[in-house]
């Protein structure tokens, strides 16, 4: 599809649940209302959005949440999207709890690949930042199942003030094994405006001075706005996601939908569809796509996130899908 800017939009991230067992402090404020379950799209509904939106065009798909893991019959639901006609790609995003004991179906649906999140490798911050106890070498010990399975792995690390120490000892994960190690500038989305975070470029200094070969990889990656660098001493690859500093907007490919099914068009504001009200007026699927073509009219040129006084979006990230 294009929009107005003439942007095509062929990826959309869809979060299937705001539920989650992780509590996050940049993420999930204490005291969290999960939202009622019949609010929530089911895998059905959700599964009759993404074949409209292969028919507009969309064909990749990350599954995100809340943590996904979480929703009983999240595989059933990932196996059934890989399986639809005309989709190229269904990645998923999750914390890695509960991700060992589902590897093996990943591997059997072939999921295009897996974003594993972890900020910190030290146990007692990784506790304090996850609001949880003792769950970092299940963590770890998954990233390394999912070698085994041969899936396409990448771990996320959002660039916290607090954890600048830890940037190397994660990019190293990508030492040994053939990983994207990606570092995401934090976003004033919900709790992430009262969180410190460092620049990208700050980040880059950093690695530069450990590994002073480290160049910009040409391959180009994923379906996200990631700078990819390599060094002869790293098997993988470790990316740079400057989401605030330095925006990517004009190369925009996503469109988003909530767990709630709202289709948003962007992460910054409020604005977006209801597709769960067309959904259960009894509308025909060509609702379904007219709202597509309305989503597509509605994104801005840019997102604002250096001006927040101008962001409408109030809902947090694990609302909206990260
Ligand atoms: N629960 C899964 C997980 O943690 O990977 C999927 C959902 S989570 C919202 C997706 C990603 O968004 C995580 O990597 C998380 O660190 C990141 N995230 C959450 N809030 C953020 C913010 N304000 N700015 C940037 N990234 C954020
Ligand atoms: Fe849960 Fe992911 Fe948010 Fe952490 S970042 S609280 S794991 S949704």
């Amino acid at each position: 599809m294009k929009d107005s800017y003439n942007r095509t939009i062929n990826y959309m991230r869809i979060s299937i649940t705001d539920h989650c067992n992780f509590r996050c402090q940049y993420c999930m404020p204490a005291g969290i209302q999960w939202t009622p379950s019949d609010k929530l799209l089911t895998f059905e509904e959700i599964l009759t959005v993404c074949k409209i939106a292969v028919s507009k065009g969309i064909c990749d798909f990350k599954v995100t949440g809340g943590e996904p893991l979480v929703r009983p019959g999240c595989i059933d639901f990932l196996r059934k999207l890989k399986e639809m006609d005309g989709v190229h790609s269904v990645t998923l995003t999750t914390n890695g709890l509960l991700l060992e004991q589902v590897a093996e179906e990943l591997a059997k649906i072939k999921i295009d690949s897996v974003n594993i999140s972890v900020d910190s490798l030290v146990e007692e911050q990784f506790d304090k930042l996850t609001g949880t106890k003792g769950n970092l070498p299940k963590i770890l010990s998954a990233i390394d199942c999912l070698q085994r399975y041969n899936i396409k792995t990448k771990v996320n690390a959002v660039l916290l003030r607090e954890t600048v120490d830890q940037m190397i000892p994660l990019a190293l994960l990508a030492k040994d094994r053939e990983i994207d190690v990606k570092f995401i500038e934090i976003m004033p989305v919900g709790l992430g405006r009262k969180t410190e975070g460092i620049p990208a470029k700050e980040a880059l200094t950093i690695l530069q001075k450990r590994w002073s070969d480290l160049h910009i990889a040409k391959e180009v990656k994923g379906n996200g706005p990631a700078i990819y660098y390599r060094s002869k001493e790293l098997q993988g690859s470790i990316g740079l996601i400057h989401a605030v500093s330095n925006p990517f907007c004009e190369d925009c490919n996503r469109i988003r939908m909530t767990s709630q099914g709202i289709l948003k068009p962007c992460l910054c504001y409020e604005a977006g569809i209801n597709l769960r009200e067309i959904l259960r007026s009894g509308a025909g699927e060509e609702k379904i796509s007219v709202a597509f073509d309305n989503a597509m009219t509605q994104k801005p040129e840019a997102h604002c996130f250096s001006h927040i006084e101008d962001m409408t979006e109030q809902r947090g990230m694990s609302e909206i899908g990260g």
